[in-house]
């Protein structure tokens, strides 16, 4: 993958205190070849690497930092450029409601975001409404209605087999018009306090005129206020082509990447921010209408250069158990003093956050994590957590006491052999160790020694 390649790029350099100007060009040939594997696009690529190479050779004369660790901060820092520097948040309008469009082409999750959408909108106290406008392929309307029914989220739809607006065609199958549907869902919006309204709209499988005139009537008709791209990641090269096309026949106010959770090689990522200049703002990482976030820069560049994501998972987090008490198991697991009711406390929270393997991605080194975790399943969470509960809050906090007589003791009360607390209380000083190493190389608060 991408992430594997420039980490190995980068790693040629470490331990290296001076850079030669052929290590520089070496490591730039290798990020390079990394990149045009990963489907990024050319021109990109080729400013991509002429900045790089420009810093560096600049870093390598200042040499105040370890230059190896320069070129590693010079790459990070042009990822976060390349991906869009900060966050666009959504643009409101003064008026309700506000308008946002939908556009890509077929498959590439637009009707799944509409529900990823509404749902997050929801959260934040908006009231959306959702709207058919796909009205080219069978049974896309039905689906908006179920994902809108799942989000929660009231969907305006053309009733099946009435004609709207069109008037009647011979067979007096539905002749609704995708563009007047979209007219009268936001005069619904507004007669009935919806403050935002979510367009969807058919796609093709490739780009096609007729497509780009019924996304630009819509367009035209509704006046969005932020017209959206939504963009697989999976898509190679033909990722710059579509991305220019729907620039050019329809216009878009931002990007949202969808498929991020499947094998990506971030070529789409990369591309089309440099190339249309307009902001990624959201991120779909799933088919569940959970799978999604705001688009961060700067987390996707240390996920691509293979450094965690560890903001996600804390704000992933924080959805479940308060900011506080993550804010003291971060400075817990920095110190080192994670105890086995934390330990508890956030098992539990990650069961509750779902999918393990989401989480996964997310963590620093989560590829030796992996394994060990893939083999945790439900009922072994069930049986960890009864062990814990089966000990005294003393041996809770510190787990350093935990003898072979309170062993036997905790085993029969929880119901479980000695060997099984044994493999836990191991399990979590190894835990513990490994965190408070990882918070380090993160700079968390309170971490014990950085080694930055
Ligand atoms: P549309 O044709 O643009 O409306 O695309 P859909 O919303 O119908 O999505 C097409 C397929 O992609 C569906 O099977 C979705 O469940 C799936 N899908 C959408 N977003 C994601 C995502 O972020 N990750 C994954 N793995 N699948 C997704
Ligand atoms: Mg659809």
């Amino acid at each position: 993958s991408l992430s594997d390649r420039l980490t190995g790029a980068l790693k040629d350099l470490r331990g290296k205190g001076r850079l030669s100007g052929a290590d520089i060009d070496a490591t730039c040939r290798e990020i390079r070849l990394a990149l045009l594997e990963a489907d990024v696009a050319l021109p990109v690529v080729r400013s991509f690497i002429a900045k790089i190479k420009e810093r560096a050779k600049g870093a390598e004369v200042s040499g105040a930092l370890n230059p190896a660790q320069q070129v590693v901060k010079i790459v990070n820092e042009e990822l976060v450029g390349i991906l869009g520097g900060e966050t666009r948040r959504l643009q409101f309008a003064k008026t309700p409601p506000t308008v946002v469009m939908l556009a890509g082409l077929q498959g590439s999750g637009k009707t799944t975001l509409a529900g990823k959408l509404a749902k997050w909108l929801t959260a934040q106290g908006h009231t959306p409404l959702l709207v058919a406008c796909d009205l080219q392929r069978p049974g896309a309307v039905s689906q908006l209605q179920i994902v809108g029914e799942r989000a929660g989220a009231a969907v305006f739809a053309p009733h099946p087999g009435t004609s709207i607006g069109g008037g009647d065609n011979a067979l007096g199958v539905s002749a609704a018009d995708p563009v007047d549907v979209a007219r009268r869902g936001v005069e619904e919006a507004r007669t009935k306090h919806y403050d935002v309204v979510i367009v969807d709209t058919a796609g093709r499988l490739g780009i096609d005129e007729e497509l780009m005139g019924q996304a630009a009537g819509i367009r035209d008709a509704v006046q969005p206020d932020e017209v959206l791209f939504v963009l697989d990641a999976m898509t190679g090269q033909d990722a710059v082509h579509t991305a220019e096309s729907f620039q050019s026949g329809v216009g878009f106010t931002g990007v949202v990447l969808t498929k991020l959770d499947g094998d990506a090689r971030g070529g789409a990522a990369l591309s089309v921010r440099e190339i249309t200049g307009k902001p990624i703002m959201f991120a779909s990482t799933g088919e569940k209408l959970e799978d999604f976030d705001v688009f961060h820069p700067d987390r996707m560049s240390s996920r691509i250069l293979g450094m965690g994501d560890v903001l996600t998972l804390i704000e992933q987090a924080e959805q479940v158990f308060d900011q506080k008490q993550a804010e003291e198991a971060a400075l817990k697991i920095g110190s080192g003093e994670l105890t086995l009711e934390d330990f508890l406390e956030q098992m539990m929270a990650v069961r509750k956050m779902g999918p393990i393997g989401n989480l996964l991605g997310m963590l620093p080194g989560a590829g030796q994590m992996k394994d060990a975790l893939a083999q945790v399943d439900d009922k072994q969470l069930d049986r960890i957590q009864a062990i814990i509960r089966g000990m005294t809050p003393e041996e809770r906090a510190n787990p350093k006491i935990i003898n072979a007589s309170r062993r036997l003791r905790i085993a029969n009360g929880s119901g479980v052999k000695v060997s099984d607390v044994n493999q836990l209380v191991d399990r979590f000083f190894e835990a513990r160790k490994m965190m408070t190493a990882m918070a380090g190389r993160m700079g968390m608060p309170g971490a014990r020694s950085s080694q930055r």
